[in-house]
């Protein structure tokens, strides 16, 4: 048998991973949540931006402050406010989360 010396050998190939939440590391927790209805997000999580609207708090690093940082999934996923739960995970606004955090998956 003869073997192409340009065809790759599949066992070097890395498949793509797949996107899913449970596999990120939460990169759109870092992103400005304006909270436009009330989910139940206790106060102790809620900031006001500079036009006095309500927002998620965050960290001086960015990110979410209902983001527990072990498990890198949402505290509050309950009452998590209207944006998270109309963020949707494989969207283009997803995909360009994580490939903005893409060091993370290296
Ligand atoms: S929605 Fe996308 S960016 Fe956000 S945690 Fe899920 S996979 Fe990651
Ligand atoms: S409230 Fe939850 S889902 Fe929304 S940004 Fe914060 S940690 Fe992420």
């Amino acid at each position: 048998m003869t073997t192409d010396p340009n065809q790759i050998p599949l066992t070097t190939l890395e498949p793509e991973p797949a996107v899913t939440c449970s596999t990120c590391a939460a990169c759109c927790c870092q992103l400005e949540v304006i909270l436009l209805t009330d989910t139940g997000v206790p106060d102790r999580y809620i900031d006001t931006d500079e036009w006095g609207g309500d927002v998620m708090a965050r960290l001086d690093d960015g990110w979410c402050i209902a983001l527990d940082r072990d498990t890198m999934l949402c505290s509050i996923y309950e009452n998590r406010p209207w944006v998270c739960r109309e963020f949707e995970m494989g969207s283009a606004e997803c995909l360009e989360e994580r490939n903005g955090l893409s060091t993370i998956y290296r």
